[in-house]
């Protein structure tokens, strides 16, 4: 079963196709939080792409609120970009140069023109994931996760070198990444509505002010497990990403 719905739009500038998919919600149950806040179904992020690059033309573009008449839900005659031909801007993950190109793509967007606030905070928090997607699910490298049968001996040590290769271009671009998060910090406190839960003392323990995250997340009314982890990690003053629930 198909746990998408398709979409069509077209590029204003050269009028091409593309086709974009939307999450069908009822089929989300095996969703991975991380405690950045980036979610991934089958591998996959679950936040709609608002910054969309044309395939055909390069030129790039702002989907608010796809809908009609510049989203249709019927297949047009004209060919189609599929979505994997755009999303992410044709980036491939499986090593660490796609996650990097995703981050200097960020990046440019961010130098080549001005956004209102929302748009900014959009762009940072996606700049934000991509700089934690080098060294994201760092605890893999642990022997226990090839004994523990997750992966086989040559999947687990491929994967290793793919991580710890990351954790090495996140720290050589860590300046970049602190930047990027304490402009983010301060466009978020001046619009809380933009918030996402807990988003607040995550960034503080990612720039490792790690009293300053405990005191947030202990003015949190009700404990469960997502601010419990968060709290031991601050404890531990470790700030890296990490896997709440998956
Ligand atoms: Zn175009």
């Amino acid at each position: 079963m198909l746990k998408y719905d398709s979409f069509y739009f077209q590029c204003p500038h050269c009028q091409a196709w593309l086709e974009g998919r939307n999450l069908k919600a009822e089929l989300v149950n095996e969703a991975i939080l991380y405690s950045d806040g980036k979610v991934l179904n089958d591998n996959l992020i679950t936040t709609p792409q608002k910054m969309i690059m044309c395939p055909s033309c390069g030129h790039g573009f702002w989907v608010e609120h796809p809908e009609e008449p510049f989203i249709t839900y019927e297949k047009p005659e004209a060919e189609v970009y599929s979505w994997n031909t755009w999303r992410f801007f044709g980036i491939n993950f499986s090593d660490n140069r796609g996650k990097m190109a995703l981050v200097n793509h960020y990046k440019t967007f961010l130098k080549k023109s001005h956004y209102d606030p929302k748009k900014e905070i959009y762009l940072r928090r996606f700049l934000w994931w991509a700089y934690n997607d080098l060294h994201r699910n760092h605890q893999h490298v642990r022997l226990k996760y090839f004994l523990n049968g997750f992966m086989s001996y040559g999947v687990w040590r491929c994967n290793r070198r793919m991580i710890i290769e990351g954790e090495r271009l996140f720290l050589r671009n860590y300046k970049g990444f602190t930047e990027n998060l304490k402009r983010l910090l301060a466009l978020l406190e001046k619009h809380p509505d933009e918030q996402i839960d807990l988003e607040l003392p995550e960034i503080y323990r990612e720039l490792r002010q790690f009293d300053k995250a405990k005191e947030l997340l202990e003015k949190v009314g009700s404990r469960t497990h997502f601010t419990n982890e968060m709290l031991r990690h601050s404890k531990w003053k470790d700030a890296r990403v990490f896997m709440v629930t998956g």
